[in-house]
């Protein structure tokens, strides 16, 4: 599962390679190599969607901005995620088919009695159709997350409750759209000044539907046979992420709190933090159980980059733990910004996560965890713009026999 294993496989085949050697040979065998970035999984075509099946019946959806979470089931579909708006064609395609495909999977078996009482549609090989999409979950404001959410709404359906046959609610209304209030307001706020925060114009329909100010959130009954619970993770990407997790399945959807090939985007413009950061990966990490030593067990999709598992979010959660002791050692020292970036406090771990280029450098990551960890606070200096005060006439001097 993680390079860790690969590494130890690596090691293990050296050592055997080394053993049937002569010695001369050893020595030249293990001269240093150049230290290179580690084989990534390759992302799909820019464009393109690639799903691919989690556990059970929740697929991750990679390749339409944020990755997304599905779950397909005789309950429906719930979504975490939706993409950026663009790719929400290819993302309402590909859950059409992991439904379709659901559907016939369970298909009904013909039942086995006599002829009078068999019934010949399933031997017709009808399936039902399609169950619809149910929820929508974002697990934070940004675009390439929330993008989809109008065309996956409008795709799907909300069922009343109780005793009530079928819906009675407006038939266009679409699945229900839950979401920490945080990301509500940021986003209603987008609905009546474009461009506020730099959040994009948001069309009604895109707004979550449902959401939640405690410090979870949970789904009142099973769907597709398992309980799903969201999490509110304060103030760690922004100040309204969350995370979902799966509670049969043992998948945890993790949003921007981590990303497998970048340092986390903290957005403190947005009310995140890196020690928010890692609270939400030590809480993520006491939820998760591996299933031998770190690996595998608890499966959990970050919001950008591979599936991963405990081993790879503790790896991720010591080397951001490192950076920010590093940052908070040289705030302590009284130093700038730019001093602080000169003393490369994550060099060490730049070839893996770091980036010259883009929207996320490491130089913007670096700002963004000493900044909030009141680096660069303002001092008090003395008012330049008080002028002084010349209606106040000089003392006259002392005469002095
Ligand atoms: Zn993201």
């Amino acid at each position: 599962m993680t390079r860790r294993t690969i590494t130890r496989i690596g090691a293990v085949a050296i050592a055997a390679a080394l053993v049937s050697l002569p010695l001369g040979a050893q020595q030249r065998s293990i001269e240093p190599t150049k230290f290179t970035r580690a084989p990534m999984i390759q992302a799909p075509p820019a464009g393109e969607v690639e799903v691919l099946p989690v556990r059970g019946n929740v697929y991750a959806i990679f390749g339409a901005g944020g990755n997304i979470v599905v779950s397909v089931g005789n309950d429906g579909v719930l979504i975490v995620d939706a993409g950026r708006a663009e790719m929400s064609d290819k993302v309402l395609a590909a859950v059409q088919r992991l439904q379709r495909e659901w559907a016939v999977r369970n298909e009904p078996r013909p039942i086995g009695f006599g002829a009078e009482t068999r019934s010949s549609v399933a031997e017709r090989h009808i399936t039902a159709p399609p169950k619809p999409i149910r929820y929508v979950i974002n697990t934070s404001a940004d675009p390439d997350h929330v993008g989809g959410n109008e065309k996956l709404r409008n795709a799907g359906h909300t069922f009343t409750g109780g005793n009530v046959a079928g819906n009675i609610a407006d038939a266009t209304e679409g699945a229900a759209i839950l979401a920490h209030e945080n990301v509500l307001s940021r986003m209603a706020r987008g609905t009546n000044s474009a461009q506020a925060e730099g959040q994009p114009a948001v069309p009604a329909d895109a707004l979550p539907t449902d959401a939640y100010f405690v410090d979870f959130y949970k789904l009142s009954h099973y769907f597709n046979g398992e309980g799903i619970e969201l999490f509110h993770m304060p103030k760690a990407h922004t100040d309204g992420d969350s995370i979902v997790h799966f509670r049969s399945t043992d998948v945890i959807a993790l949003g921007d709190l981590m990303s497998t090939g970048s340092y986390p985007v903290i957005d403190v413009a947005k009310g995140g933090t890196i020690n928010g950061v890692l609270d939400g990966l030590n809480r993520v990490l006491d939820m998760s159980i591996a299933e031998f030593r770190l690996e595998g067990g608890t499966l959990m999709v970050p919001g950008h980059g591979r599936l991963v598992d405990s081993a790879d979010v503790a790896y991720y959660r010591d080397m951001l733990t490192i950076v920010r002791d590093r940052v908070e050692d040289l705030i302590k020292k009284g130093r700038t910004l730019d001093q602080v970036k000169a003393a490369n406090p994550s060099g060490d771990y730049d070839t893996e996560y770091g980036s010259t280029t883009g929207p996320w450098t490491t130089a913007n990551f670096i700002e963004a965890v000493y900044r909030t960890l009141g680096g660069g606070e303002v001092r008090l200096k003395p008012d330049t713009t008080r002028r002084p005060d010349t209606t106040r006439k000089a003392p006259a001097p002392v005469k002095r026999p």
